[in-house]
Formats: C-alpha cells, structure tokens, sequence
C-alpha cells in the first residue's frame, strides 16, 4: 500500500498537519483534501510505495530465490529457519 503524506496548503492548519502527517492508503482511495482533524485544506507531498511488506511481490519467497537471495525467518531465540534461497544452511543460530 502506498504511503501519502499530506501537509496543509494554507494558513489553517492543527498539530497534525502542520508538519504533514503519513496516510496509508489504498491504492484505489481518493486522495485527501481535507485534514480530518480540522478540515483544514491539504496538499500531498509524497507519494512513496511500501517497499516493507509481508505480502508484497518484492519480498515473495520465489522473486527473493530468483535473485540469489536467501530469507531466514525468526522462528525462537536466536535461531532462523530458511524460508527461501538455496545459499547457506536451513537453520541459523545466533
Ligand atoms: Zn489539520
């Protein structure tokens, strides 16, 4: 999901988008015109794409394999297990 960061346009603006504020936000929402806080008018700054993501295509077991990555996933205290890769052993312990 992209991130949006909005910041007030005008000279009305409260404490949360003063400085700008980050929104996530679907990819097919509308984009905010208005703070929800105190309808103050909003421009958008920054449109960045989550590049951290559980389910997102970048971070797939098989595109993370393609690229000659190997993932280890948490699994207790110190140990990893492979979740994807063929490089290094199955399980880590740190
Ligand atoms: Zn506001």
């Amino acid at each position: 999901m992209p991130i949006h960061v909005y910041q007030a346009s005008g000279d009305e603006h409260c404490a949360q988008c003063r400085n700008g504020f980050e929104q996530l936000e679907k990819m097919s929402a509308e984009p905010l015109s208005n703070c929800p806080q105190c309808g103050a008018a909003l421009r958008r700054c920054i449109t960045a794409p989550a590049v951290i993501s559980s389910d997102g295509h970048l971070l797939s077991p098989g595109h993370i394999e393609k690229h000659g990555f190997t993932q280890y996933k948490k699994v207790g205290q110190g140990e990893y297990e492979r979740t994807a890769g063929s490089n290094g052993p199955d399980k880590l312990k740190a």
